[in-house]
């Protein structure tokens, strides 16, 4: 912990200028939560942000993969862009979950089996909180650029804005986002200079076999038999192939086979996920899984059928930019409110694709002692939102420093 940090001064600038129409905020946050939309069909949402924005003066893009939104404001001698004037991205993701919400709250889920259980509706709101305050009383001089993303929850929304040019057509010299954390104390930051998240892949297994009758075994190829035996031998990938001073997860999630006691089936189906930190570890978990799901199942007379599924890579932050964020909240909340020693986390999050193309740094804010992240019984923390709010502004002050 830094002590030589002087603690914020309370009711700062930001904090009456945010809190003036903070209700409004709570109010929009719980009407998104009520009309919560799935990846890729964030249009209500998407309409809600952009007509906000415009409203407050900034320039609005909107239709950018889909639901996407960028809003760019210019001030100071950033307008129009000067020689060395410097441009930052800040990005909210917008989307929620297939789940039936189970929080029984007021402002509960309208929209039956979608559900807010991430805190994108949370997200959403911070971020529209600061762009007010920006566009009325920001004291910056440069662009800020405000990206809403879609469909983060199926790792295809930041992607698909990168592959539809959202650098070249809005460029940042640095971007940051941010995810709220039940589990760490309401309005606490967390940061993490490098891997602050995990790949994940999928890898899909059929063991294939020969089906018969469950009386005479030595006519079948057990499929139930190899797959259990892979399944156990699975867990030496992570104890035995990678070093121990590294961290990789190799769950088998989902296993379906047979139907009926006295019945040996033909196939056996397996679904797992796979997680690491960095690229080495990732790629041995792609080599060593399936080949111990062929080898396993060879063994046993039996074949596997491997579909393995790159999803997103780790999330590595880059160290000047996250040394910046934290010294942003330290310096305007007080160490007191800056998670000394914030571990990453196993987690995965495609904020990670902006981060292979522009420097930056994601984030994360104590959501409290909630249920956790992508529970039917979660709920955002309405109280996180000026805190963060304000952190965006003075990171957007401070980054575009005049
Ligand atoms: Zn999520
Ligand atoms: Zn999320």
């Amino acid at each position: 912990m830094n002590i030589n940090v002087k603690d914020a001064q309370p009711g700062d600038a930001v904090e009456r200028g945010i809190g003036a129409y903070l209700d409004e905020i709570v109010a929009l946050r719980h009407d998104l939560h009520q009309h919560p939309e799935l990846s890729f069909h964030e249009h209500r949402t998407s309409d809600i942000v952009a007509t906000r924005l415009k409203s407050w003066g900034y320039e609005v893009e909107t239709g950018i993969a889909g639901t996407g939104v960028v809003a760019t404001l210019n001030r100071g001698e950033g307008s129009p862009r000067g020689e060395g004037s410097r441009q930052i991205g800040i990005r909210a993701d917008m989307d929620a979950l297939p789940i039936e919400e189970a929080t029984g709250l007021a402002h509960a889920s309208t929209n039956r089996g979608v559900m807010h259980a991430c805190g994108h509706d949370g997200h959403t709101a911070i971020l529209l909180a600061a762009a007010r305050y920006l566009a009325e009383a920001g004291r910056f001089d440069g662009t800020l650029r405000l990206i809403f993303q879609p469909a983060e929850e199926i790792g295809a929304g930041a992607r698909k804005m990168l592959s539809e040019g959202l650098f070249e057509r809005f460029p940042v010299d640095a971007v940051f986002g941010l995810h709220n954390w039940p589990g760490v104390p309401s309005g606490q930051f967390g940061f993490v200079a490098g891997s602050a998240m995990a790949s994940v892949d999928q890898c899909n297994i059929k063991i294939v076999g020969k089906g018969g009758h469950g009386a005479e075994p030595q006519r079948t190829v057990d499929p139930v038999l190899a797959t259990a035996s892979l399944i156990t031998a699975l867990q030496s990938v992570v104890s035995r192939n990678v070093d121990p001073q590294e961290m990789a997860v190799v769950t088998v999630g989902s296993i379906h086979g047979g139907s009926a006691s006295n019945v040996i089936p033909e196939s056996v189906a397996l679904k797992l996920t796979l997680r690491a930190f960095n690229e080495t570890v990732r790629g041995l978990l792609g080599e060593r899984v399936p080949a111990l799901a062929r080898a396993q199942a060879e063994s046993f007379g039996a074949t596997a059928e491997v579909d393995y599924r790159r999803g997103f890579p780790a999330l590595i932050n880059h160290r000047a930019e996250t040394d910046l964020a934290r010294s942003v909240a330290l310096e305007a909340f007080g160490a007191g409110q800056v998670v000394s020693d914030f571990k990453p986390r196993t987690a995965s999050e495609d904020f990670a694709f902006m981060l292979e193309q522009k420097a930056g740094s994601y984030l994360f804010v104590g959501n409290g002692d909630s249920a956790p992240l992508h529970s039917a019984t979660y709920d955002f923390n309405d109280a996180i939102i000026a805190p963060a709010a304000r952190y965006w502004v003075r990171l957007v002050e401070t980054f575009l420093a005049r």
